[in-house]
Parts: C-alpha cells; structure tokens; sequence
C-alpha cells in the first residue's frame, strides 16, 4: 500500500513522498505545506491539556502513570479536520481524499510515517495571492478549479477519472481567515511529557518511540522531545521511495542543531530504520544494486548526521538456498562497511517464517559471522518480534533463558537496540502485529523483564506500537499521548517491585483494554494454521498446485513485512 503526500518533489529534496499514481503538488506551495508536517495528531486544545498533565507528572517516577486514562480510549480529535476539500485532479483528488478520509484503518495502521501522509488533514496552507502564504482553517478553504469542465471532471475525481493539473486556482471563501495564535503555537511545541531525567532513575534505560520527520530529520528531533522520549527512532528519507534526493543541508544543520539543544546524543540513542524496499540478500544483479545504494545513502546520511547505529530487516531468501541468501547479506555489508566509516549495521530480529532471515538467533549469527569488521555489525532486539518468532520472554525465567541463548549464539556485545512493542498473536505465531504495551499476549510483565535487565542499559529502546485512535466520528487520528504514557508507564516499571499488588490492576486493566484484538487475532492465527495444514496434506497427496503458487508468492513478499491489519510494518 502506498502512502500519499502532497508535498513537491522540486521543491522539497528531503522528503519526497509522492506516490507511484500521483503527480506532486507543484503549483501549491509546498514549503508551506511542508511547513504543517506533524500537525496533524493533536489540535492545540488537545496538546494544551497534554501540557497541563505534564507538569504534573513531570520525573516523578512511579507515579502518574496513567493508564486508566489511556488515550487508547480514542477521543474525538478535533471533529473539524475533516472537512478540506483538495481535488482539483485527479491525482489530488486521491490523496486530498486519503488525507482527508482517514478512516481507511488500513492505511493508517499502515505505518507510523503515515504521518506524512495526513499533513494537510488539520490544516492547509495555501499561496493565496502573490507571496504571502496565509494559513487557513480547513472549512474556510476551497479549491476549485477554472472551467465548467473542468468542475466537471472534478466531479469526477473520486471515480478515478484522467485530469490535468491546469487550470487550478485556490478560492477563498468569505469566512475569515484565522491564523493560529501564538499559543497555541507555542502549545503544539510543549512536550505531552517531560523527558525523564537518566539520574532519576534506577537502571540508564533510553526509551522512546519511532517517530515522524516528515519535513527534515531535523523535524524528529522535536517529534521525540514533544513524546517525552529519551531515545528513538526515525526514517532518514522515504522509506517507501528508492529515490534519494540530497539531504537539504538545512536539515542536517537543523537536526546537529536540535541535537546539541535538546541534548540528544545522536551516536548512541537515535537510531534510523531502513527501507522497506531494501532486500540485501537479493539475488539479481540489478536489484541487488539498487538496494545496495538504496541502504548506502542511508548509511551516508547517519555519518553526515553523526547517527552511529542504522537499524534494517535483514532481509528475504526470495525462495534461494537461506545460507546463499545470508552470504549476500554479509557480502553487501561488507561492502557497505567499506564505503563508510563509523556506522554500524544493525540487524533486526524477525517474526515471520518461510523466506524471513533473522527470524532466528541462528541467522543472526550466521549474518555476523560472514562481516569482516565485527565492529561494523550489530543485532536490534524486537520483543514482538523475538515473541512471535518463539522466544517467550514473559516470565523472569523464560525471558533470562532468551536471553542466554541469545549471548550465547549470538553474543552479548552485537546487542545495540531495541524495539519495544507487545504482542497481538501468540508465541511462536510468525506474525508480525504491535500490540501497545501490555495489552498484547506479552503482556506487562515481559516489559518489565525488559526494562529491568541490565545489559539493556544505555541502549535505544524504540516503541513501534500503534497510535492511531478512532475518533468519535469513526475516523482516525494519531494520537501521541499513546507513545508518552508509554515512555512513563515503562520507565515506572524501572527498579519497581511486580509483586506490588498496584502492577495487578494496571496489568488487568492493560489486558483488558486487548482482549477484543487478541481474541480476534489469535482466531486468525489459528485458521491461518489449519488451512496450511490442510494445504500440505493437499500438496502431499498431489491435489491441485495451491502449494506451489503459494511458495511462488511468498518469494515475492516484500522483506519481513505484515500487511494484515493491524500490523504496523517495522
Ligand atoms: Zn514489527
Ligand atoms: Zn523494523
């Protein structure tokens, strides 16, 4: 599924994110409409509220954790921000319409960067006039286009019909205009929490989420800071495009700059996540290459940025011999490792099965065998992952039992980062699904295993988990607050005793708030087992060639990616 933007190719190099079947907004202002990325979550209001709570709970740890008045419970978020009406041609009228009807849930639970998709959701911006660019409110805005017919052929847009970008113009309606006031300005900068002081708590425990940087890297900086995260993670361009336009050298300063400010240590806790595209085990030449660049220009980006860990999905087999695939890997890393000179390459763990590499310690220490600069390599732990994949790291005792295996067959000192997401499938499903902490068939406990281990310490803890929120109009918005209560729910599981009878109830209520999506999955789980067990008894006893196109597929899937719902693809 692709994401939409409305941003231009031309004029922003950083983050070009127009889809195949969509043609850039040229002749809208971009810049500005670059200008609103990451507005699109929390009306001022909202995130006034958020501040309010926020000095409440400040670093107090252990305290104000508060999940009973989990944002999971989705509000109405701002009712007003669907009404903005962009579909002047038919590429417009596609993504004005995706932007604008964000009740697609798929689309949505796409992603985390689907961000950069619901820009222009809240507000837009347009060039009215010659230079000045006016920020509207979203009922006060038409877009209209000149001729009869072409108002006709708008009419038409949402049915897919072939328009030309001419003949645009941007029509004011007799509304007033209302610009946004300095406060709540200043209101979408505060942060929904305070970031936690390190000193204050028991265990060096980074933790933090995987956030936006639609509009420049430099942009995540902020998005982290406004969640409350001591660490976290980012894409460094389109992680859906293979184009890699220039890193716009304001956003390289803006994001050293940001860094200094918010005292962000870029090399040790910001951690980037790859393309999805890239598959570095691919067997074909030309593709093989073009991932290679693909994953270089990443890793180039990170040394400009001063960023030392680069976090990818190792990759697929594509239906090849898994020790062919898994030498490919280590050849391009090595190669790669060769063009740079700092960063280090770090492996995710995956949950699925079949063609997946990395599902397994074993791969993972097979990859790291094969690297020539051991220095150069790494392994990023995802607890979904590593769950779903059939490490049980819910009990004290099983969870210490993963984690010998992993020093054991992978090594202790390749572990550089974690992703931190519960789980909505049982051990051992092969699903990729984020499930918000606690709530999933991890459970509680597990991240309190997690945040409580010491060879965690010092490294990136990313949240992948989901945050969309159905408001009460049915439509979805991204509502951080989800990733802030998180950050403090798990940092008050820091040094706390589980056995506290506390830890029940917030245990229950977090299992309660998943029942309904656990029991829908793990039932989707189960049916997926009994048809493939039905399939290879048809494929034993020769009927039909199902198993084989089946095969044929998964060959094509892209790397360790889950497009069911739900599924947050990281
Ligand atoms: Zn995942
Ligand atoms: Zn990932």
């Amino acid at each position: 599924m692709s994401r939409r933007s409305a941003r231009s190719a031309a004029a922003q190099p950083k983050y070009t994110e127009t889809s195949d079947n969509e043609s850039p907004l040229s002749d809208i202002d971009t810049p500005t409409l670059d200008a609103i990325a990451g507005q699109t979550d929390t009306t001022p209001k909202k995130r006034n509220a958020g501040a309010t709570a926020t000095t409440k709970v400040k670093t107090e740890k252990n305290e104000n954790v508060n999940v009973k008045a989990s944002p999971r419970k989705a509000k109405a978020n701002g009712a007003t921000e669907q009404d903005v009406e962009v579909k002047p041609t038919k590429e417009r009228g596609v993504a004005a319409k995706k932007k604008t009807e964000v009740d697609d849930e798929a689309e949505i639970k796409d992603e985390l960067a689907a961000e950069e998709t619901k820009t222009t959701t809240t507000r837009v911006k347009v060039r009215v006039g010659k230079k000045s660019a006016v920020e509207i409110e979203p009922q006060e805005v038409e877009v209209v286009e000149k001729s009869h017919a072409a108002a006709k052929r708008k009419a038409k847009t949402d049915d897919g019909e072939e328009e030309t970008a001419e003949g645009l113009e941007v029509k004011e309606k007799k509304v007033v205009k209302r610009r946004k006031t300095k406060e709540e300005k200043e209101a979408e900068l505060l942060p929904l929490r305070e970031r936690t002081d390190m000193s204050t708590l028991e265990r060096k425990m980074y933790i933090g989420a995987h956030v936006s940087s639609a509009g420049g890297v430099q942009n995540s900086i902020t998005n982290a800071v406004h969640v409350g995260a001591n660490a976290y993670a980012l894409f460094l361009k389109s992680q859906r495009k293979w184009a890699s336009p220039d890193m716009a050298q304001e956003a390289k300063e803006g994001f050293l700059k940001n860094c200094e400010e918010q005292k962000f240590d870029a090399a040790a806790h910001i951690l980037p996540h790859g393309s999805y595209l890239v598959n570095m085990a691919q067997k074909e030449k030309d593709k093989a290459d073009q991932a290679y660049d693909c994953f270089l220009d990443d890793l180039n980006r990170c040394e400009a940025l001063g960023i030392k860990l680069y976090n990818f999905h190792p990759g697929s087999t594509g239906g090849q011999p898994r020790n062919e695939a898994i030498g490919r890997i280590a050849a391009q890393l090595n190669k790669a490792h060769k063009a740079t000179s700092t960063v280090v390459t770090v492996l995710e763990n995956m949950a699925g099965a079949g063609n997946v590499i990395g599902s397994t310690f074993e791969d993972l220490r097979d990859i790291i065998a094969l690297i020539d600069d051991k220095s150069r390599v790494g392994v990023c732990m995802d607890t979904c992952h590593s769950f779903a994949a059939g490490y049980d790291l819910r009990t004290a005792e099983s969870f210490g039992k993963v984690m010998e295996e992993f020093n054991t067959i992978v090594g202790a000192n390749y572990l550089r980062a974690l992703h931190l997401n519960d789980s909505k499938t049982p051990l051992s499903s092969n699903r990729d699904l984020h499930a918000n902490i606690g709530t999933g068939f991890l459970g509680l406990r597990a991240f309190c295993n997690v945040v409580n281990y010491p060879g965690f310490e010092n490294l990136p803890m990313v949240l992948e988990t989901p945050i969309d929120r159905k408001g009460s109009d049915g439509k979805s918005v991204e509502d951080k607050s989800v990733w802030a209560d998180e950050i403090k729910l798990l940092e008050s599981l820091i040094g706390a005793n589980y056995e506290d009878e506390k830890w029940r109830e917030v245990e229950e209520r977090l299992q309660d708030e998943g029942k309904e999506e656990r029991a829908k999955f793990e039932k989707q789980v189960e049916k997926k087992k009994q048809k493939s067990i039905a399939d290879m008894f048809k494929k034993a006893s020769g009927k039909g060639k199902k198993g084989t196109k089946e095969e044929e597929v998964e060959a094509e899937e892209p790397v360790g990616e889950e497009d069911e719902e739900g599924g947050c693809k990281h």
